[in-house]
Parts: structure tokens; sequence; C-alpha cells
């Protein structure tokens, strides 16, 4: 079981490794900022990481954020919550109403259905675009085939606040190329977020211009395998 004294402690040895990759790669050490990702973890560990300082969390489910994050923003003003996960359109409404960064944006039908939420409930999350840089058939993400006009279509047709990009490279073989895509991505579209990077490669992230770090198991411990 990972204690609150253990969430802390990880905090900051993950704040200070981000630190040092941001020098090594010749980057501001405050450039990059770290979403911690509790899923699976109960509230109290979200608790624990409030405590020690950390105020950006990522969910990567719609029903799993609701139940553990609204009751903590009176309280923590601060507080931010990304989902990160893959979305149903069914879902599109509660995502708007309960996230401040949607990261999982990857399709028209998506993107339509997010639109009228933010239509309909006033609110307005920025938006990432979720790029399937492995073009990889279980994976969510838009192929990058279609990336340039899904971006555009986000964007125009849909009038998203779109801010950035993420992806999730294929577990096997570098990441960095994947990474280095991205950024290549984001810059011809002239947007500024690049949320790539976790547990097991976010310094590789950070040298390839990550602004976001996606980070769960090094904070929070290892998550019960799904039943
Ligand atoms: C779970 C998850 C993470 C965190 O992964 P760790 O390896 O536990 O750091 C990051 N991004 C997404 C999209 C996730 O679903």
């Amino acid at each position: 079981m990972t204690t609150d004294t253990d969430i802390a402690a990880n905090l900051a040895a993950i704040r200070a490794r981000i630190a040092e990759a941001c020098i090594r790669a010749n980057r501001d050490p405050g450039a990059v900022t770290l979403v911690a990702v509790s899923k699976t973890h109960p509230q109290e560990a979200v608790i624990a990481a409030l405590a020690a300082g950390q105020t950006i969390f990522g969910e990567n489910r719609v029903q799993e954020a609701q139940a553990k994050f609204p009751g903590l923003r009176a309280g923590h003003p601060s507080m931010r919550l990304h989902i990160i996960g893959g979305l149903q359109t069914n879902k599109a409404r509660d995502a708007v109403a309960v996230a401040d960064v949607i990261e999982s944006i990857d399709r028209p039908k998506l993107a339509a259905a997010i639109a009228d939420a933010m239509a309909k409930t006033g609110r307005r999350p920025d938006c990432l675009i979720q790029v399937n840089t492995g073009d990889e058939a279980q994976k969510s993400g838009i192929p990058r085939a279609e990336a340039d006009a899904f971006i555009r279509a986000a964007h125009g047709e849909y009038g998203l606040p779109v801010t950035g990009l993420m992806c999730i490279p294929p577990v096997e073989g570098d990441p960095r190329p994947h990474f280095a895509y991205l950024r290549e991505l984001a810059a011809r579209h002239g947007l500024s977020v690049l949320s790539m990077g976790m547990s097991g490669d976010f310094e590789a992230a950070i040298a390839e211009g990550a602004t976001h770090v996606r980070v769960g198991t090094a904070i929070f411990g290892h998550r019960p395998a799904p039943a």
C-alpha cells in the first residue's frame, strides 16, 4: 500500500526528476507541468497529494472522476482535473461538466458531441487532440494520416478550444520518435501544449519538448489489475 508519506515523497522525487530533465534539455525547470494520474486510487490518495502541494490531476474514466473530484473543489480552488482516457460520445456532457481539460479528443463524432455539450452547459474546458502516433489498432487517438485534417476541423468546424496534442506511444520500442513527431505536428498547427510522457518515459518526453507529463504509478503506486 502507498501511504500518504510515500505519496508526498514520490511527488517530491518526480518533481526533482522533472526539473533535472528540463535542465538537461536546456529548458526552464518550471517549463513542465506534472499531471498526477490518480485513476483507480481512492479519493484519500488525491487528498494526500493535494496536501503535498499537487493541484493538477488526471483521471481516465468520467464516472470515477465524478465520484472523486467535485467534492474537493470548494476546499481546493486551484485544483484542476484533466480527463485523459478514451471517451464515449454519451459521456461528453459529463466530461465537459467535470473536467478543466479534456486530453482525449480523437474523432469527429466525439468532437461534435463535446462541442454540443459546451454549447448546452456554457463550460469550455481546454481540449487536446489525442494522436495514435503508433497507428495501433487497439489504441484510441486519431491516426497519423488523419491528424492534420482533424486538428483543423476540431478548431474550425467544431469550434473547440484546442490548445495542444496528447499521445501514448507503443509500449514496445523507443518512444522518442513518437514524441518528436507530436512536437512537429503541434508546431505545424501553432499549438503550445504537448501532453506526453508517463512514469516510464517522462524524461525522454521532456527532452522532446513535453509541456505536460502524466505520471501515475511513480506517485501513487501500482494499480490493481483490471478485473
Ligand atoms: C494511466 C495513464 C497514465 C499514467 O501511467 P503511469 O505509467 O502509471 O504513469 C498516463 N496517461 C494515460 C492516458 C493513462 O491512461
